[in-house]
């Protein structure tokens, strides 16, 4: 190894080091985001509650379901059915537990139903929307959607009205079960338990602000719930889960435009805005996938969008300080900021191999199939002289373009 090459591979490994760090990072603001902080200003809010003026309850009650209905008229526009639907529930809670027993009914086995499921319904439906991606509020999935909400609710009604002897002892062994720890029913804590657990683990894996805003709904709700022997706990809490969700569906919005749907990675419209940002020295890189149109003509194009999603994923797993974008179609591109092309060709190299190395298992119509695929990559640097990152851009697919007539599955300059 030469002094040279020994100075890049000990500033390519630092890269490595800061690019770990930097994807730790990324994950612990999954959770450490806007969000978390409106829930904390919240708990801050209740923990002074004493300081908290007369009346504070009901501004809160009017100020929760203001902030519901533009978060739902918001989502409604979006067309986003997640945030819709739980703000709805989260809104009927609030005005079941408001209103008085009607006439006829036993006023304390009504309370406790309504309660009850005041509790639980918010819970399951946080976490069924959890699971559920989403599909849409002005679609027929998104009819079903509420369809289902409804009968819930009525489901709910019913057994509220029913004033049974068994529905009532079994509301109450339910509510009563944690009663040491919690006032919160048992199913709605082990239903927001499942809930957090489920949101956690999906952010772990992809972020999404829908589901960043999610994930701290949760304790927004239990905490409605737990404290709710004190009047200001469930108003204030609920217009905290209320906001999350509202920001969430805007944000959501917003992040459509910087992600690809299909692959997860940042769009054309982020790389155009880290092309902007950039300054020093850098290089960047085109990929192209080889052979594509021979690989969907094959397989079909369902394959063909699975191996687009996976080479994707390794594009996004290289460890190094390269940022993939989808570029169109089949074509990435790569931005090495304060990197030369020294340090960033043995990263593509590696990248080029992995690829070329693994069988790629994507499931067709026809059941699992195998596919080896390979990718060709140009690359080009601005050292400082090039002229505008547009320019840097264009060389690499000039580059590109020489890696195919030279045969492909290869890396030019
Ligand atoms: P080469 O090695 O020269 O790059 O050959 P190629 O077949 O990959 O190149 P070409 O640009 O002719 O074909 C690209 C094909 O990629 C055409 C299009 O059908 C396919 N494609 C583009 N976007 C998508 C997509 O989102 N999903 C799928 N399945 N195919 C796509
Ligand atoms: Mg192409
Ligand atoms: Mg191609």
């Amino acid at each position: 190894m030469t002094v040279r090459e020994e100075q890049t591979a000990k500033k390519l490994d630092r890269r490595r080091a800061d690019g770990r760090r930097s994807r730790l990072k990324a994950l612990a603001g999954r959770f450490a985001n806007a969000p978390l902080a409106l829930l904390a200003a919240a708990a801050l809010a209740y923990w002074q509650r004493a300081a908290l003026p007369a009346g504070s309850a009901g501004s809160l009650a009017m100020a929760s379901y203001i902030v519901a209905a533009v978060g739902m008229a918001l989502s409604a526009g979006f067309n986003r059915s997640r945030v819709f639907t739980v703000l709805l529930v989260l809104l009927l809670a609030e005005t079941a537990l408001a209103l008085p027993a009607p006439a006829g009914f036993d006023a304390s086995l009504y309370r406790a139903a309504v309660v009850y499921f005041a509790a639980v319904l918010p819970a399951f439906n946080i976490l069924v929307f959890s699971l559920l991606g989403e599909k849409g509020l002005i679609s027929p999935a998104g009819r079903t959607r509420l369809a289902f909400v409804a009968a819930e609710l009525v489901l709910a009604a019913v057994l509220t009205a029913s004033q049974d002897a068994d529905i009532a002892g079994f509301i109450a062994r339910d509510a009563q079960a944690l009663a040491e720890f919690t006032p919160l029913p048992r199913t709605a804590a082990a239903l927001l338990a499942a809930a957090g657990a489920l949101l956690g683990l999906r952010l772990l894996r992809r972020p999404s602000p829908v589901d960043g805003a999610f994930f701290w709904v949760v304790p927004a709700v239990a905490a409605a719930f737990h404290f709710r022997g004190d009047t200001v706990a469930l108003p204030l809490f609920f217009t905290a889960a209320a906001t999350l969700l509202t920001v969430a569906a805007i944000e959501d919005s917003y992040a459509i435009a910087y992600r690809d749907e299909l692959t997860g990675l940042p769009s054309r419209r982020a790389l155009q805005e880290e092309l902007a940002r950039l300054g020093g020295s850098y290089a960047i890189a085109m990929v192209d996938i080889d052979h594509f149109k021979l690989l969907n003509d094959k397989y079909g194009h369902d394959v063909g969008d699975d191996v687009l999603r996976l080479v994707a994923a390794m594009m996004m797993e290289v460890p190094w300080g390269g940022r993939a974008f989808r570029y169109g179609g089949e074509e990435f591109a790569v931005v090495f900021a304060g990197l030369g092309l020294e340090e960033a060709r043995p990263c593509l190299e590696e990248l080029r191999e992995r690829i070329a190395a693994r069988t790629f298992v994507v499931r067709g119509t026809k059941g699992a199939k195998r596919v080896a695929v390979s990718v060709s990559i140009g690359t080009a640097e601005d050292g400082g002289r090039q002229g505008s990152p547009d320019q840097v851009l264009k060389k690499a697919d000039e580059a590109l373009y020489r890696a195919k007539e030279q045969g492909r599955n290869r890396v030019c300059t």
